[in-house]
């Protein structure tokens, strides 16, 4: 079994009810994906310092098995198939 660490970021951690979850190898990208989520699914207008320091504080390391049947490429997955009702 091969694991590799990721950085892992999900709304629910924020308190945000939605399934939106993100990962990447680097905090930088979640904060990318994180933003562009927020402005889009979320209608932010823009993403406040306030949420910034939410969104850091929430991402976290994860150790993914990599003998999933998920190519490497796409690792980087942004999920909203789980929706709140
Ligand atoms: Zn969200």
């Amino acid at each position: 079994m091969i694991k590799e660490e990721y950085k892992q970021m999900s709304c629910s951690d924020i308190g945000t009810r939605c399934g939106f979850q993100v990962r990447a190898k680097s905090g930088d990208e979640i904060m990318e994906h994180a933003k562009m989520h927020a402005t889009k699914a979320q209608g932010m207008k823009e993403v406040w310092p306030e949420t910034e320091m939410k969104i850091k504080a929430a991402i976290k390391t994860v150790s993914v098995d990599m003998s999933e049947s998920v190519p490497k490429e796409s690792i980087l997955t942004t999920r909203q198939d789980f929706k709140f009702k």
